[in-house]
């Protein structure tokens, strides 16, 4: 009995092997998961790849139901990038089908050398890529990844990631200046989810969110009600929205505080899970960054250039 039950799962995977695509079948495009991935790679890649990527603008990771045409995108790919850490949540399971099959499937976020998560060992936090010298080091794994995937391209990787790197480099330091200029007592940056933690550690302000590290949890009254004491005892001037999370929570602090006798105002709206529009400077990784540390930077009373390091954010 023992036996037959062990040969059964054998017979299902060869059934599945054989019905669907021959193992070794793809398209030959590399598929990404979100745009901050995707846009490296293409960084990277230049005009030598056809990167899809499959969770667009203003769309959260953590909540996005995978379509039939995504993940018919995974299943044809020659190579999937993808975040992991739980972040693609509802994404996990085809993703590790794919994996089963033989074909590249990589987590760039984890198994990183020399990065510290943050968060417990079960739930680390998933958002690498708010701090830029993090996301420098999954720009090498890239790097890797795509002359394994393409040997004969691998020169040309190699000169892109470093000319890449320099502008991330450039990035990093832009952050670490502007964060600088806020008053100390006011670097205290409120979100709508606790998408920051990276960026707070890497450039000394402190984070709080209103929901928790994913946004499949709601904030509850007393999350917001503890929030806003500490708005109103710290008075700090400006909590910010986010693209991919809806402003609900974020209005119910505003309100609290109000209702103490504390103005807070929105600083402005954030790039957390997702990038800006597909064209814009915003929807590239440097030009979300860029607009994150700038917005937050001026809204907390320190003062850089409202275009951003490079000259490019338009308001
Ligand atoms: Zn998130």
């Amino acid at each position: 009995m023992k036996r037959l039950l062990s040969i059964i799962p054998i017979l299902t995977l060869f059934a599945s092997c054989t019905k669907k695509e021959d193992i070794a079948k793809t398209d030959g495009t590399i598929v990404t998961t979100i745009g901050m991935i995707a846009d490296v790679v293409r960084e990277i890649a230049g005009d030598k790849q056809e990167v899809i990527n499959l969770i667009g603008e203003g769309v959260d990771p953590h909540s996005h139901q995978p379509l039939k045409s995504e993940v018919d995108r995974i299943q044809n790919a020659g190579l999937v990038l993808y975040n992991g850490l739980m972040l693609e949540g509802k994404m996990g399971s085809v993703l590790s089908s794919r994996k089963e099959k033989g074909i590249p499937v990589f987590a760039l976020a984890e198994g990183l050398e020399n990065v510290e998560l943050i968060g417990d060992q079960a739930h680390p936090d998933p958002h690498l890529w708010m701090d830029a010298s993090i996301w420098a080091k999954v720009a090498d794994a890239i790097g890797v990844r795509l002359s394994d995937f393409d040997p004969e391209n691998k020169e040309h990787y190699g000169s892109r990631l470093t000319e890449y790197q320099k502008s991330l480099t450039d990035l990093h330091t832009y952050a670490l200046m502007a964060f600088g200029t806020i008053p100390p007592d006011q670097r205290v940056l409120v979100t709508a989810h606790d998408a920051f933690s990276y960026l707070g550690r890497a450039y000394g302000i402190e984070v709080r969110g209103v929901q928790g590290i994913s946004t499949e949890s709601e904030a509850g009254n007393k999350d917001i009600n503890d929030l806003v004491a500490y708005l109103v005892e710290k008075k700090i001037p400006a909590i910010f929205v986010e693209s991919s999370v809806p402003e609900k929570s974020v209005q119910a602090v505003i309100q609290g505080a109000a209702q103490e006798g504390h103005q807070v105002k929105i600083g402005g709206t954030l790039f957390s899970d997702a990038m800006g529009a597909p064209g814009t400077y915003e929807g590239t990784y440097i030009g979300m960054m860029d607009h994150n540390i700038t917005t937050i930077t001026n809204a907390l009373g320190g003062g850089v250039p409202q275009a951003g390091f490079q000259g490019k954010l338009n308001d």
